[in-house]
């Protein structure tokens, strides 16, 4: 302990000769503040230092005592007090993108580092698979390989989820996009842990809706997925740059996805004219008399209004 806190003071200090000078003081000390630093000791860092001064922190204090990193995230970063939610919702946030926005997030600032989760294969990547939206990256293991944490960041979610992810985490990085791993056999973090990259979630599994081990690897920015191959390079699974663009387009889901999802849901309606009949309605849409009492919850078939707007499809 003697030595932490002696690193501690040194890189503490290093921090401080950062910041400008009109910055108040940090009223920390070292006897008095478990873990050391306060919510309030980390509002005073100007936005442009916070990164890289929890980084800082993080680094030296131990995980299971970084309740203070967390706690002025959660309480003072706009990044994770907005749509975080309540516990065991997998996804908080609203979408609210327009066709102009683009969003751009540093994925790494000062000191931070990025970590990949890689045991020899590549099994799936992102877009539609099966009639549906593979979301993520499956990546092979064995159960029990270790995963970690890809950025900095707090744990959102970590728990079981019943649709289809298993033992799943979910984890908000300070740039504000969020990383989910799937199918883990175990769990060894919670809700509200600050973690760094590289530090253990838990154990690679198959539970959930899976055929075998592997991580299911998502990257997500509000309530929607993206492939991860715009940050990262497949071939050296290395970041691509420090910064990532996000465009509407990189935002949406494929066409032939958004098209499918289209075709059934899309709703039409007929308006009852005079002499009709549900059954000559039933011909007119190729649809049946029964499919159209379903539809419309129809008590009595045979009693249609003229000017009745019924639903045909
Ligand atoms: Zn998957």
């Amino acid at each position: 302990m003697g030595r932490n806190k002696t690193l501690f003071i040194a890189l503490f200090s290093a921090a401080l000769n950062t910041l400008s000078a009109n910055i108040p003081n940090w009223n920390y000390s070292l006897d008095s503040i478990t873990p050391w630093v306060t919510s309030t000791d980390l509002a005073s860092l100007p936005e442009s230092k916070i990164r890289g001064t929890i980084d800082s922190l993080a680094r030296i204090i131990p995980r299971d005592e970084r309740v203070s990193l967390s706690t002025y995230l959660l309480t003072h970063h706009p990044v994770y007090n907005t749509n975080w939610g309540p516990e065991g919702n997998l996804f908080p946030e609203v979408c609210e993108f327009t066709s102009t926005d683009t969003f751009q997030f540093t994925l790494l600032e000062g000191s931070e580092s990025f970590y990949f989760n890689y045991f020899g294969s590549f099994n799936w990547g992102y877009g539609p698979r099966w009639g549906r939206m593979h979301r993520g990256w499956d990546l092979g293991l064995n159960v029990g390989d270790t995963l970690k944490s890809s950025f900095n960041g707090v744990v959102r979610y970590a728990e079981y989820n019943e649709g289809g992810y298993g033992n799943c985490v979910v984890v908000r990085h300070l740039n504000g996009l969020e990383t989910l791993y799937a199918h883990m056999s175990e769990l060894n973090c919670k809700r509200g842990d600050f973690v760094l990259a590289g530090e253990s979630l838990g154990l690679g599994g198959s539970t959930g809706r899976s055929t075998g081990p592997h991580l299911h690897w998502e990257w997500r920015f509000h309530c929607q997925s993206f492939d991860a191959m715009l940050a990262i390079d497949t071939s050296s699974f290395a970041l691509r740059s420090d910064v990532l663009t996000l465009t509407k387009k990189d935002l949406t889901d494929p066409p032939e996805y958004q098209i499918k999802k289209t075709a059934k849901s899309k709703s039409v309606y007929h308006t009852v004219k005079s002499g009709e009949t549900l059954s000559s309605i039933a011909r007119k849409y190729k649809t049946s008399v029964s499919k159209l009492t379903k539809l419309n919850r129809l008590r009595d078939a045979n009693k249609l209004k003229i000017g009745q707007r019924i639903r045909v499809k």
